[in-house]
């Protein structure tokens, strides 16, 4: 338990109905016993843990009438002793509490600092303790629950049993390694590559999810495209629900991309309505075709725009050219000024003034974006555990190769380097400065 103690507003800064200040290391109790009295009888130092008590919190020149809760170590978030005051909610109260605790030299806690010590008491993994972060950072319900299976060590759990497989393995090399024997070292070598390449199948596994956790996390990148004036913008506009993109009669107005962000199912979609993508000898509206290819290169799904009044001629079929090679939605638009929905191959009819077609579309970018792959491992989010998992793979491979014609000690610094790589997922192996970068994304106070 760290001697010190933290303290920190646990709640978002404004007026609300509660703020919580929250007060963690060896002598918070006591802290707690000097600046709350509670009602009744009852003396601080005699709290039951994880029990409301109500009483009066002394916020230095003031006073309020609240509740103080006692989460005894080791259970409690940080593992250390936990003192929680919960007053009225205005900035001011909790800030005068909060200084309360300083005065009696509590110190202010850092970002995440909190989720850090409950990491250094061994009270979550290093990959649990992101999921909390990609919980309160999480921009769409998918990243939540992504970041809810993170932080229940769903990712941790599976590491560490390939960690502990490998374990076993470098336990039994050590010993083959101390007493060699030729027959008995053949046998083992060929026991060794079997477990490996189950190994590198379990961690297989694990990195096929990140198609599907880097589109959760990121979001899915969708270009939207078109000749101008097919409607890109008022489509743009009716999936967001709001006028972002500006619209306009006159061809290449749209000169940049626009971005925007939507839901679909839970999960997150960028939107980019690219610029009229066209010969054009205007210096800007380059710029703008410049970014749209850039746009288009990057896009997971690239949708496509025509008019269904004018039909198609060769400029949309060298914007289609563009496309090719990406998931693709051809989009026959303007439906309300026509009724023929026959005489093209559009896979959805849209109008941007009625709104026809668009609930269509956003089932088309879904099943475009997601379509077969699997869920199973969907809290393979983060870049930095994908990396892991995927160096990891990669020692695995060169220790399956080295067991062609290396001797048993270099084939187990193939095996260690992957149970190191992982380590990095589970917090074992992770350098300081890269527990430094994870709490950094926290906010003060937890
Ligand atoms: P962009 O250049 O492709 O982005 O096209 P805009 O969104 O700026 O639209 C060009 C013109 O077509 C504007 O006058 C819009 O109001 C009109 N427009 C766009 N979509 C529709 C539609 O579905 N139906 C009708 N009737 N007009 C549309």
């Amino acid at each position: 338990m760290m001697e010190e103690n933290i303290a920190a507003i646990a709640t978002p800064s404004g007026k609300g109905g509660v703020a919580i200040i929250r007060v963690s290391g060896k002598s918070a109790l006591s802290l707690a016993a000097k600046m709350f009295t509670p009602t009744g009888k009852k003396d601080v130092g005699s709290f039951e843990p994880y029990r409301m008590y109500p009483g009066e919190i002394d916020g230095g020149s003031f006073s309020d009438y609240g509740l103080c809760v006692y989460f005894k170590a080791p259970n409690s978030y940080t593992g250390e002793d936990v003192v929680e005051f919960h007053c009225h909610g205005g900035e001011n109260i909790a800030r005068g509490i909060l200084r309360q605790t300083f005065r009696l030299g509590a110190k202010a806690a850092g970002r995440g600092e909190f989720t850090k010590r409950a990491f250094l008491n061994g009270k979550l993994s290093l990959s649990s303790a992101e999921g909390v972060a990609d919980m309160i950072n999480g921009e769409s319900e998918a990243e939540v629950k992504a970041g809810y299976l993170l932080y229940s060590e769903k990712l941790t759990n599976r590491v560490r049993e390939i960690q502990a497989t490998l374990k076993n393995l470098l336990a039994g090399i050590d010993v083959s390694v101390d007493y060699p024997e030729e027959d008995v070292e053949e046998q083992h070598v060929e026991e060794l590559v079997f477990e490996l390449q189950k190994l590198i199948v379990e961690v297989n596994v694990l990195t096929s999810g990140y198609s599907v956790g880097k589109k959760i996390k990121s979001g899915v990148t969708v270009a939207i495209c078109g000749k101008p004036n097919t409607g890109k913008s008022s489509l743009l506009n009716r999936l967001l629900g709001y006028d972002k993109a500006i619209v306009s009669n006159v061809a290449g107005t749209t000169r940049d991309a626009v971005e925007g962000v939507m839901e679909i199912h839970g999960r997150k979609f960028n939107l980019y309505d690219t610029a009229g993508v066209r010969e054009s000898g205007d210096a800007i509206e380059n710029i703008g075709i410049e970014r749209a290819e850039q746009i288009i290169r990057s896009a997971d799904v690239a949708v496509f725009v025509a008019d269904s009044v004018r039909g198609t001629d060769d400029e949309d079929a060298r914007v289609l050219a563009m496309l090719e090679g990406k998931p693709l939605i051809k989009i026959f638009n303007k439906v309300d000024l026509t009724r023929d929905e026959t005489e093209s191959d559009a896979d959805v009819y849209t109008s941007a003034v009625t709104g026809a077609g668009i609930e269509k579309l956003k089932e088309l970018l879904y099943e475009k974006s997601f379509g077969a792959l699997s869920e199973d491992a969907a809290f393979l989010i983060e870049a930095r555990h994908y990396d892991a998992l995927t160096r990891a793979k990669e020692s695995l491979a060169r220790a399956i190769k080295a067991c062609n014609n290396q001797p048993l000690d270099l084939i187990g610094i193939d095996v260690k380097e992957a149970w190191d790589a992982l380590g990095e997922i589970t917090g074992e192996t992770a350098t300081e400065a890269i527990i430094q970068e994870i709490f950094e994304k926290f906010c003060v106070g937890k």
